[in-house]
């Protein structure tokens, strides 16, 4: 490993490793705002914000936060949809010190109320539609100093000059709206915190498909480390980047949010995934990026309306986040003329941990049909180890861990946690994988999805990617159910494309053709939608409850 043979893969006169240039997100922002002013940051349907207005409306937040005593160290949590104002809350937050908690907007009172416990906010920011009974009910029980809110219709169809409106909805309460002390506060002098590369700049709970949720500190160094090597690889962000990925999860905050703020680029956002506003977006924009989980691309491609025309002005189209299956990369490109090329990280590696580089094709493996999630990016250093944390030769499949700049340091409030799972300041990412001769990684799978059925080791995402090769299948997600028998035998749940048929009985025999006897499903359930997490995974851990229940 310490030769790195991935960076022979590395194009001609592209550095293996880089020096950015910044040590913290404000000072990429700052360093954008003095080279691009004018140029739009963010587009929300009617709503173009420039650099400079969003550097204004950032500081006139971050002195009302300070204002009410929020300051460096503390945390602000997020409770967002993919709006302007996450991106204003954001910077306003990073200006004075503070950490920023990201919230799924689909949590609820359970997971909101663990969250906070650990998190210990002293400032929320809410939209109304996070607001209704949810997040009211976890403020009764623990009070948060400061609450803003805001609307999501104060931004939308405003026009470039006033982005800020108010909606005339009524709010909770004692809080603040968002709207009111923005526009109180312009034209304040800028808050500017002394920012140090160690500072944790966001307390990411990580997606929670399974175990309790643990809050990874990702710092300023990690954050515009991933943000500035982004400029390396893709040019075309600049150009523009439709929001596929929500900005509560690192890779819609990294790779969409940081990518733009440090190239000076183009982020338009919807308010969350949904097909038919992405073609909307794609129609009027024409951005040249996109990154996104693969089920993004799944949905894409199922859009009876979507042409090759739409994702002409694409320079490049990324997928992470999720296992990418073979199939639908060649899916995409046949009907859409693009390739999809891979990525693969962790909340805890600051979303990319390894790339395909924009010049090259990933290599599918041939004994499993697995397409490779890239080679390492800049600084980055992947192994491949067994149980006892031991390097494995070339192609030996083991456990991957992960080291670099990227990485965070420690988890919350958890010394054991950090202990165990980044010893040393090498990540144990819990994903078991090999790397090949030309130094190409592949994801076999999660460790702990591993299916035993008799002593026999099924890897779902092997049986998957069988099955995602049959042109009437859409989604598939594979588990071990509990048998008498074997302990557990292999079960797949399986969506068709819209006009697709197969029976269950074609489908088993499709996989049969193509798999040992012990890895093809004993049982195959076909539904309408498979389960997913607001980021896109498949859950597989409701599947698996599913499976064990019946
Ligand atoms: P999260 O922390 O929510 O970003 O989830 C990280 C997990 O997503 C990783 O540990 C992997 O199991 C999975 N993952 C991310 N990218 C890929 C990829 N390209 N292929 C397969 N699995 C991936």
């Amino acid at each position: 490993y310490d030769e790195r043979p991935w960076l022979a893969r590395y194009a001609e006169g592209e550095p293996g490793d880089i020096t950015p240039r910044y040590g913290d997100m404000i000072s990429v922002l700052e360093d954008t705002c003095e080279r691009f002013p004018e140029s739009v940051a963010l587009t929300y349907f009617d709503t173009e914000i420039s650099y400079r207005e969003l550097d204004g409306l950032a500081d006139a937040l971050a002195a009302h936060l300070a204002e009410r005593g929020v300051g460096g160290g503390d945390r602000v949590a997020l409770y967002l949809q993919n709006i302007p104002q996450f991106g204003i809350a954001l910077l306003a937050s990073w200006k004075i010190g503070a950490i920023v908690v990201p919230l799924n907007p689909m949590y609820r009172s359970h997971e909101l109320t663990t969250i906070l416990a650990d998190a210990q906010p002293a400032a929320i920011v809410s939209s109304e539609d996070g607001w209704h009974d949810v997040l009211a009910a976890v403020l009764a029980e623990r009070s948060v100093p400061v609450v803003l809110t805001t609307s999501e219709l104060d931004f939308a169809g405003s026009g470039t000059a006033a982005p800020l409106r108010n909606s005339a909805r009524r709010r909770p309460e004692e809080t603040d709206d968002l709207v009111e002390t923005v526009r109180a506060r312009e034209g304040s002098e800028p808050q500017r915190a002394r920012l140090h590369p160690d500072d944790v700049a966001l307390l990411t709970y990580t997606s929670g498909t399974g175990g309790a949720p643990k809050g990874a500190t990702n710092t300023h160094r990690n954050i515009s480390f991933n943000a500035q090597a982004f400029t390396q690889r893709a040019d075309a962000v600049g150009g523009g980047i439709v929001a596929l990925a929500p900005l509560f999860h690192i890779t819609g905050l990294v790779c969409q949010l940081g990518a733009v703020l440090a190239l000076g680029g183009r982020l338009d956002l919807l308010y969350r995934f949904e097909p038919d506003t992405v073609l909307e977006v794609l129609r009027r924009r024409r951005p040249q990026y996109m990154i996104g989980p693969s089920t993004a691309y799944v949905a894409l491609l199922d859009h009876p309306s979507a042409s090759a025309e739409d994702f002409a002005s694409f320079e490049q189209v990324y997928s992470g986040g999720a296992p990418l299956p073979a199939a639908l990369v060649e899916r995409f490109r046949s009907r859409f003329g693009l390739y999809i090329r891979n990525g693969y990280g962790l909340t805890e590696t600051t979303a990319t941990a390894t790339s395909v580089p924009p010049h090259l094709e990933a290599p599918v493996d041939e004994a499993t049909g697995t397409i490779s999630v890239g080679i390492p990016t800049f600084n980055c250093v992947l192994r491949v180890v067994d149980d006892d944390g031991r390097d494995l030769p070339v192609g030996s499949t083991g456990e991957i861990v992960v080291e670099g700049p990227m990485v965070v340091p420690a988890y919350w409030n958890s010394p054991e946690r950090t202990e165990e799972g980044i010893p040393r300041g090498r990540l144990r990412t819990g994903d078991v994988g090999f790397m090949d001769e030309g130094g190409w990684f592949y994801v076999v799978d999660r460790k702990k999805d591993m299916i035993n059925a008799s002593g026999f080791k099924v890897w779902p995402r092997e049986v998957e990617d069988v099955l995602y090769g049959h042109p009437a299948v859409r989604e598939v997600a594979v588990v071990g159910a509990p048998d008498a028998y074997r302990g557990e035998t292999v079960k797949a749940y399986v969506s068709l494309v819209s006009g697709g048929r197969a029976t269950e009985a074609e489908l088993t025999q499709h996989c049969k053709q193509q798999l040992a006897a012990y890895k093809y499903p004993r049982e195959i359930v076909l539904v309408d939608e498979l389960p997913k997490t607001a980021t896109g995974k498949i859950l597989r851990r409701r599947l698996r409850e599913e499976a064990s229940d019946e």
